[in-house]
């Protein structure tokens, strides 16, 4: 196949926000690593192109891929169906938990239902969250706006949570992890809030590229590459 007509000349264009590991982080030379990063890494090689990463905020990465400054999103983006009326989602390639993250002495507890599962009500509560993603969406419809403060990013909630100003965030899992190592005084709630799906994005324009990305992925999917990449980052 000819990859230069794809993506500008066989550069692949990656958008993300890399405050959000381990799937995206800036590593100590200042480059966006981690579990995204080492798959967009793996798909443009087998699609023989140059991976270019760009980081932004995560709010601004579909309307990147709608205006064509970037080609692919790979930021661990749940495929959520009012995102996909904007993009194309490839086959996912991961799963995702959105998990509440409290402080150690806090009174928010799952509560058990009626049918015996454990559920967490945050209704009064001050929820942060990252602004326009899932938790984001999530809270908002479950809780009202007035209930959410949002940010630009994980750590900046996670920051409010350890100074007092917020009671809760909602925030996936295997980031919340990070952020509750790398704070004193905060616990993660054992009720997961939602289980969800990623994928990487792609415009609607470029369904040549979708279907690229799908055939490069499944390969490594196939050869064990992709787990062993998510292995390298999340033990199980
Ligand atoms: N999985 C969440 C979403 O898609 C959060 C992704 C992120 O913050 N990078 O909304």
């Amino acid at each position: 196949t000819d990859s230069t007509d794809t993506a500008d000349g066989g550069v692949l264009r990656m958008g993300t926000n890399a405050t959000f590991p381990p799937y995206e982080f800036t590593d100590e030379n200042g480059e966006v690593a981690g579990i995204d990063a080492e798959i967009a890494a793996a798909v443009a090689e087998k699609l023989g192109m140059e991976l270019d990463i760009t980081d932004m905020a995560f709010e601004s990465l579909i309307p990147a891929l709608q205006a064509g400054t970037i080609d692919i999103v790979l930021a661990g983006m749940t495929v959520d169906p009012e995102r996909a009326d904007q993009v194309n989602f490839t086959d996912s390639y991961a799963t995702g938990v959105q998990v509440v993250i409290v402080p150690e002495n806090s009174d928010i507890a799952p509560v058990e239902q009626e049918d015996g599962s454990l559920a967490v009500d945050l209704t009064g509560k001050t929820i942060g969250v990252q602004t326009g993603t899932t938790g984001d969406l999530y809270c908002t419809d479950d809780y009202g706006q007035e209930n959410v403060k949002q940010f630009d990013n994980g750590p900046l909630a996670v920051a409010a949570l350890v100074n007092g100003q917020i009671d809760c965030v909602v925030i996936d899992q295997e980031p919340a992890k990070n952020y509750v190592a790398a704070n004193e005084g905060l616990k993660i709630l054992d009720t997961a809030y939602a289980n969800e799906d990623y994928a990487a994005a792609i415009s609607k324009d470029n369904t040549e590229l979708l279907e690229q990305v799908n055939a490069a992925m499944q390969e490594l999917k196939d050869d064990g590459t992709l787990q062993s990449i998510i292995d390298k980052y999340i033990t199980a």
